[in-house]
C-alpha cells in the first residue's frame, strides 16, 4: 500500500549527535528533499512518472528553515527542509549547476501527487512531510508556552525555558476506518459519502479515536454514530501514515449485526450497502461518469475494499 512501507533507515541513534548530523549534511552525496507551502519539488518529463526531485547541500536556499535528518538509504543520505514561505522559490537558482531543467521541475501538493510517486518516493515524502508538518504546529511548549526550539536533527522539541525543559516529540492522531460486512450476507459492504466529495465517490467509514477509548471501541463508536449499525468482531488489518496533517489511519474490519442504515446526516451524505459485483462496477476518483466510484487510489479505503473483494466468500 501506498506510503504504508518504506525504503528508508531512519538511523535515530544518529540524530542527537551533532557532529555526525553535519558531517552528513556537508557530504555531496546527500539528498535534501525541499518542500514550499507543503509542496514537494518534483520532476517530470512528458508523460513520465513523476519522481521526487531532492537538492544536494549546495543548492539549498540560505533562508530554509527546519533542516531535518530523515535517515538513509542504502549509501545516500537524506534530508528535508522548507522553503521560505512568502516567495515563490526560483527553480533557476534551485537548480542553478545542475543538469536539470528547471522546466520540467515543479511544487507539487503532496496529497495530490502523491499517488503518482513511485512507492519509494511516495514514502520518502510522507514522512518528510510528517515531520515538517509537526514542526510546523509546535514552535511553542505546550506546558508553559515558550518558545521551543528543535533539537536531535528536527525531531524533538526543547522548550527554551529553563525552569520547564519540557521535551516535546512529533505528534501522530490515530484514526480508526473500517469495512463494514453484514453479518448475514458476506456479498455485501457498507459504504459512505461525506458531503463534499466528487458525486459518486463512496469509502469506508471512518473517524478519530478519542481519549480515553480503545480502538475497537472507535470503530464500534463511529459506525453507529454514522449509520445506526452496531458492529462487533472488530480486527486489525493494516495501517497508513496521512500527515494531511498529523494522521495515522488504522483499518480494520467489522461485522454489522443488524443492517438498517439510520443516517447521521450531520456526519454523511449518504450510506448504503453494496455487493461486490456493484463494486466490481465502479469507476475511479477523479473520472466524469455518472458511475459509482471507489476512493482514491492510495487510501487505506482503496485497500480495504480490495482487500475485502479479493478474499473468497465465506463457505466458498
Ligand atoms: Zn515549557
Amino acid at each position: 500500500m501506498h506510503y504504508s512501507t518504506s525504503p528508508i533507515d531512519r538511523l535515530d541513534h544518529l540524530r542527537a549527535d551533532v557532529n555526525a548530523i553535519s558531517t552528513i549534511w556537508h557530504q555531496q552525496t546527500t539528498k535534501i528533499i525541499p518542500f514550499w507551502r507543503n509542496r514537494v519539488l518534483i520532476e517530470q518529463k512528458g508523460q513520465q512518472t513523476p519522481t521526487l526531485h531532492p537538492l544536494t547541500r549546495n543548492n539549498v536556499p540560505g533562508d530554509a528553515k527546519f533542516q531535518t535528518f530523515l535517515g538513509a538509504t542504502g549509501e545516500i543520505h537524506w534530508f528535508s527542509v522548507e522553503l521560505a514561505p512568502d516567495a515563490e522559490p526560483d527553480l533557476g537558482l534551485l537548480l542553478q549547476g545542475t543538469e536539470t531543467d528547471p522546466a520540467v521541475c515543479s511544487f507539487a501538493e503532496l496529497r495530490v501527487i502523491g499517488p503518482h510517486l513511485p512507492r519509494d518516493d511516495g514514502a520518502l515524502a510522507i514522512y518528510a512531510r510528517a515531520i515538517g508538518n509537526w514542526q510546523n504546529r509546535s514552535s511553542f511548549c505546550p506546558n508553559c508556552g515558550q518558545a521551543a526550539e528543535l533539537v536531535n536533527a528536527g525531531h524533538v522539541r526543547q522548550c527554551s525555558n529553563q525552569d520547564c525543559g519540557t521535551q516535546i516529540f512529533p505528534r501522530t492522531d490515530p484514526a480508526v476506518i473500517m469495512l463494514v460486512t453484514d453479518k448475514h450476507d458476506n456479498n455485501r459492504c457498507l459504504l459512505g459519502r461525506s458531503k463534499g466529495w466528487p458525486d459518486g465517490v463512496y469509502s469506508t467509514l471512518a473517524g478519530f479515536v478519542e481519549a480515553g477509548e480503545s480502538l475497537e471501541a472507535a470503530v464500534a463508536r463511529e459506525v453507529h454514530e454514522e449509520t445506526g449499525i452496531t458492529v462487533d468482531d472488530v480486527r486489525y488489518v493494516t495501517s497508513q501514515p496521512w500527515p494531511f496533517p498529523q494522521s495515522i489511519m488504522l483499518g480494520f474490519n467489522s461485522v454489522a449485526n443488524d443492517t438498517e442504515i439510520k443516517l447521521n446526516e450531520s456526519e454523511l451524505d449518504d450510506a448504503r450497502w453494496f455487493t461486490r459485483q456493484e463494486l466490481a462496477e465502479f469507476g475511479e476518483w477523479g473520472e466524469t461518469s455518472d458511475r459509482f466510484k471507489l476512493p482514491r487510489r492510495d487510501s487505506i479505503a482503496r485497500y480495504l475494499i480490495e482487500y475485502w473483494l479479493n478474499k473468497p466468500k465465506l463457505g466458498a
